[in-house]
């Protein structure tokens, strides 16, 4: 319908008749755009209302997985059983964990680490060349499921890949809707230095530091304190 095109946008048609004019859908396409005015000027607030709870758990799986190999801590993926239960927590089913995933997930694991690293740098580029090869190696495939009560939603593995596999496709999906969405910036490194810790910053004015402020932020804190009080001492001893 060319003519409702043109009375949209509010261009003159001459000769249209006006029985036809008062046909056209001209309120649905109004509401439609009156409806996504206010949701485009609240995009630049960037919160994380846009996450859905799926992406969320996603990326909460992923920086799971990547703080179970962060040196300086026991390694968490030490064992079959260590893969089958992450895989469990976070409701994976499928072919359960054999002896080769747990190789393969840490090698997936350290994966996963350099993109979260590529993206803390901004180095968006190389994020994305990082996603699209272990989206590849884990042989990631799209499809739609539903299953225990949830309803329909994307996998990206088939049943029969190894655990590891559908674990790292599932987090790389996850980090790659971040890239795809803007949002990779919200991927971060603890700012704390005796700490190697990632996070997902989902603060809504992405100001979030630390992967824990209760521990990290806050150990900080009493260092900056305590070296302030040392300082302001060691100066009133020299005056003195
Ligand atoms: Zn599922
Ligand atoms: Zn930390």
């Amino acid at each position: 319908m060319p003519a409702a095109g043109a009375a949209v946008a509010g261009v003159a048609v001459a000769g249209v008749p006006v029985a036809c004019v008062e046909l056209l859908p001209v309120m649905t396409v109004l509401e439609y755009g009156a409806d996504m005015a206010p949701r485009l000027r609240e995009q630049p607030d960037r919160s994380q209302r846009g996450f859905g709870p799926d992406l969320l758990e996603a990326l909460a799986a992923c920086v799971e997985l990547i703080n179970t190999g962060r040196p300086g801590a026991a390694d968490g993926i030490r064992t079959v059983a260590d893969v089958q239960s992450f895989g469990r927590r976070y409701a994976f089913h499928g072919r359960a964990a054999g002896a080769g995933d747990i190789a393969r997930l840490r090698a997936h694991r350290d994966g996963l680490a350099a993109v979260v690293a590529a993206c803390d740098r901004a180095d968006e580029d190389a994020a994305i060349a990082m996603l699209n090869a272990l989206l590849r190696k884990t042989g990631a495939v799209p499809q739609i499921v539903a299953h225990d009560g949830r309803g329909p939603h994307i996998h990206v593995s088939r049943p029969a890949t190894p655990l590891a596999d559908r674990m790292a496709a599932h987090f790389a999906m996850a980090l790659a809707e971040m890239v795809v969405m803007g949002e990779s910036g919200r991927l971060r490194s603890c700012a704390s230095p005796s700490c190697q810790a990632v996070f997902v910053d989902l603060s809504r004015n992405r100001s979030r530091r630390f992967c824990d402020s209760r521990t990290c932020g806050n150990r900080l804190h009493v260092a900056a304190y305590r070296a302030r009080r040392s300082a302001a001492g060691q100066g009133s001893a020299r005056s003195a």
